[in-house]
């Protein structure tokens, strides 16, 4: 196996313990980046690696915005850090007027994490809480969905639908129903755009309520788009259809638009692009272009009224972070609403997005193809897997297309590309180039 050098850096790999990582075999063979702009890494051998996956779904103005930088820098010297509990400073307040300007009319109040993880355990409690103030508390069950991924902490797991996370822990966290998955190859693969079929999947929700009582349930919460499983998408009407669903029977709609957010889809949010709007939307990632963790949950005028007007003295709602709406991250996200706005980046995905179709699905019929999956600047090719060795051939496609300097992102079998929305139609070309040049040479 070919592997890059630490030998500018000189590193001791040891003590980091790498998240979702294989740590051994990485530091047998490392790959290290060390340099970013625009839409380039520079690696440690100095290779430039074209961005394919903007960071990790995260750096959607591109690297190296010295806006940012300035911004950070400047308010680090200004205030540093002061806390938000029973006192606060301007940054979030200024942050919070400038966001829900990005989102339908009453999801209008804001709740500031510091990571998608936080804000969806966030939003669980929250809908939790509620339903139990406004005199439901019965329900306290939670919806998830298979092939799901909400994050790492435990609400996160336990309506997630991925094994391997949900081993230990998920069990830990009762009373979750999950609905099926709409990835269905045999009806959908190869679709451009959202899949014709599989719409009526979100009646699988019907069956969970007549199982276990309207009465019982807090909310159903998904990915419009399932983007770290594989890209998956959603079939037509199937998110309206889960829409109506929870309004006849009075259950909170959550989004997670950890991925989807901020300009993916060429519209600010996945609500806007699919005309559905949700009870609460979880966010991160490009609320700060990556550059400084910070998450939030935005919520519904009435969810928020009713929880802070429950309370006639003290604290509404007792959660919260250290770091909730901390200074610098709210003065990055400002900086980076800034570029958004100016260079129009929340709704260029809508310009590339026939280009980005075009460059994806001219590799059918390349050896391995089983699906191509494309939606706004996001998009999924899946491989056959190799028999008894799930992920593996995934995972060589990303260290190849590493070698020939473009960074993609392996989900198992399934490869994602989600750039930064600054990309030009040249380098989605050559993206799509350098994946059609190494998909004969994979085992
Ligand atoms: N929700 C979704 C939909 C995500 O894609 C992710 C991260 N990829 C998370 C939550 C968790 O975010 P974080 O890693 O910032 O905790």
């Amino acid at each position: 196996m070919t592997s890059f050098t630490v030998e500018q850096t000189s590193l001791d790999l040891e003590a980091f313990w790498m998240p979702f990582t294989a740590n051994r075999q990485f530091k047998a063979h490392p790959r290290l980046l060390v340099a970013a702009e625009g839409m380039y890494y520079t690696a440690s051998d100095g290779r430039s690696i074209l961005d394919g996956t903007a960071g990790l779904w995260c750096v959607n103005a591109g690297h190296g915005r010295r806006e940012i930088a300035e911004a950070v820098h400047r308010q680090l010297l200004q205030l540093d850090f002061a806390p938000t509990f029973q006192m606060g400073h301007p940054g979030p307040f200024e942050l919070a007027e400038r966001l829900v300007k990005l989102l339908p009319a009453d999801l209008n109040h804001v709740f500031f994490t510091n990571s998608g993880s936080e804000s969806v355990d966030t939003a669980l409690k929250i809908a939790i809480a509620y339903q139990g103030i406004r005199g439901q508390s019965k329900r306290r069950r939670l919806v998830g969905r298979q092939r799901a991924y909400h994050g790492v902490n435990f609400g996160g797991v336990a309506v997630g639908g991925i094994g391997s996370n949900r081993q230990f822990f998920a069990d830990l966290t009762p009373g979750v129903d999950h609905l099926p998955h709409t990835h269905d190859l045999e009806k959908n693969a190869f679709t451009r755009g959202q899949p014709q079929w599989g719409g009526e999947l979100a009646d699988a929700l019907e069956q969970i309520i007549t199982n276990r009582g309207a009465e019982t349930i807090a909310a159903v919460i998904v990915e419009p788009i399932a983007g770290a499983t594989g890209v998956l998408l959603p079939p037509l009407h199937y998110l309206q259809r889960l829409r109506d669903i929870c309004d006849r029977h009075d259950i909170l709609l959550i989004f997670d638009e950890v991925i989807s957010g901020f300009g993916r889809l060429g519209t600010p949010f996945a609500t806007q692009y699919f005309g559905v709007i949700p009870d609460l939307v979880t966010v991160a990632k490009g609320i700060t272009n990556g550059n400084v963790p910070m998450g939030a949950v935005f919520v519904r005028q009435g969810i928020y009224d009713t929880i802070t007007q429950a309370t006639q003295n003290g604290i509404e709602f007792f959660h919260g972070y250290t770091y909730s709406g901390h200074p610098v991250a709210c003065a990055a996200s400002l900086a980076t609403l800034d570029i958004y706005e100016r260079e129009g980046l929340l709704t260029r995905a809508q310009q590339l997005a026939a280009h980005w179709e075009q460059a994806v699905h001219s590799l059918k019929g390349a050896p391995h193809l089983i699906d191509i999956r494309n939606l706004g600047l996001l998009a999924a090719i899946e491989l056959q897997p190799i028999p008894g060795q799930p992920g593996a051939r995934g995972f060589e496609l990303f260290r190849r297309c590493f070698e020939q300097g473009v960074l993609v992102r392996a989900a198992g079998d399934s490869i994602a590309f989600s750039p930064p929305l600054i990309i030009e139609p040249s380098q989605i070309d050559q993206i799509f180039a350098t994946v059609a040049a190494v998909l004969p040479q994979l085992a």
